[in-house]
């Protein structure tokens, strides 16, 4: 058992460090301040190969394996948690593509979300009334000669306006239930497609989250991934591998609070000393390294299972859970350990604070992780 990266996977992750610590966080406060998604950041993302990590060579992407995207992850959250949901959405859109496209999809896509031509790729599975049940989806596909138009709308969709290719899933087969659903790539520009209302969020104000309203949007028959009625197992699948982008980004976001929790603790002085020698806070760091490793484990462990094509569901979701759990802890310690300067926007620690919060209910609530947990359990 190795517990440190290889070397290539280490390569990876120092690419994504030194980019995300000389150009991704001098600005990150301020994209945050001005929702502004930092369309520039992402091109770099693409000549670094960080868009597709997981992606054969063939098609444009990186070919470094799981491991090392989740590293990757790790670094980008840990300087602007935007950047690193446009960069984990897209992996996981080229990753879908890659496993569920046709030869003709991964060619006219993979290379374009690889390089960043297309700024991004997006998820379009939730709606208002769906989320924790995409089953309850209201959107539905009818065939129309060769095709088929799509009527619907999605909600909370990251980097839906920005977005070159859209996985959206919809109703093909009402009466069948969850297996009534089918998956489609739907491009930007498509006639029947609007953006509609853009989210004001609490965090990740850099990373757009938009509703897609779709009237009469007909699509070619070429736009079906995967087989009619194989879309819910397609949304399954590729949020097992996005539970781990999500377990990493919170590992990343625990690095950074923590190494500012540590920074502040040993500078600030009370009582005649830093505060970092008051036993109190001193543990308060320790337990938030704690958490720090081991959700990093967790996450590891499932991103090398995956590039062991072993089955990970279970530690996907275990290590999504834990460490996004663990984020929420940490980043309050880090808020807790700047006194009342943890409360304004001048410190790091606010937006970390902001940003973690969502963790826990993106690509499927803790509670939905646990479900997920158990029932693996109890299969087994
Ligand atoms: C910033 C942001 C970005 C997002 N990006 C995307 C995206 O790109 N693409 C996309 O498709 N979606 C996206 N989402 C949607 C996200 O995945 C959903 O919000 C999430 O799955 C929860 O769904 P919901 O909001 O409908 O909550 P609900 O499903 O209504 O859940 C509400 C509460 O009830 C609990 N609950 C629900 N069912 C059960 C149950 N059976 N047992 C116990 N508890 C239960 C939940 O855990 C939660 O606490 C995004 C959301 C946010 C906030």
């Amino acid at each position: 058992m190795d517990f440190q990266p290889d070397e290539a996977q280490a390569a990876v992750a120092a690419v994504a460090r030194q980019y995300a610590r000389e150009r991704i966080a001098p600005e990150a406060a301020r994209n945050d301040r001005e929702a502004r998604f930092p369309a520039h950041l992402v091109k770099g993302l693409g000549e670094l190969g960080l868009l597709a990590i997981n992606v054969p060579a063939e098609h444009g992407g990186s070919e470094a394996g799981a491991v090392a995207s989740a590293l990757a992850m790790m670094e980008l959250a840990a300087a602007d948690r935007s950047v690193a949901v446009v960069a984990g959405v897209t992996n996981m859109v080229a990753e879908t593509i890659q496993r569920y496209g046709t030869a003709a999809q991964r060619a006219r896509c993979l290379p374009r979300l690889a390089s960043a031509e297309w700024l991004a790729g997006a998820f379009g599975l939730s709606e208002p009334a769906a989320g924790s049940d995409p089953a309850a989806m209201r959107t539905r596909a009818v065939r129309d000669g060769d095709g088929w138009v799509l009527d619907g709308e999605k909600q909370w969709i990251s980097q839906g306006d920005v977005a070159g290719v859209t996985v959206v899933w919809a109703k093909t087969d009402p009466a069948a239930g969850g297996k009534g659903v089918s998956a489609f790539l739907v491009e930007q520009g498509t006639p029947g497609l609007t953006v509609g209302r853009h989210e004001e969020k609490m965090g990740l104000r850099a990373s757009p989250t938009v509703s897609l309203v779709f009237e009469g949007c007909r699509l070619p028959g070429s736009a079906l991934l995967g087989q009619p009625g194989q879309g819910l197992a397609i949304a399954l699948s590729a949020l097992d591998g996005g539970r781990i982008g999500i377990g990493s980004q919170a590992v990343g976001t625990m690095r950074a609070a923590l190494d500012a929790a540590a920074r502040y603790a040993r500078e600030r002085v009370t009582f005649g000393k830093p505060i970092a020698q008051h036993q109190a806070v001193a543990f308060m760091l320790a337990d938030m390294a704690v958490d720090h490793d081991t959700s990093r484990l967790l996450v590891l462990r499932a991103a090398a299972l995956k590039e062991a094509g072993r089955p990970f569901t279970r530690e996907a979701a275990m290590a999504k859970l834990f460490a996004s759990e663990a984020a929420q802890r940490v980043v309050a310690r880090a808020v807790q350990i700047h006194g009342g300067n943890g409360f304004t926007e001048e410190f790091e620690v606010a937006r970390l604070y902001r940003d973690a919060r969502v963790q826990t209910i993106y690509e499927g609530t803790s509670e939905i992780q646990r479900m997920v947990i158990a029932r693996k359990l109890l299969e087994e």
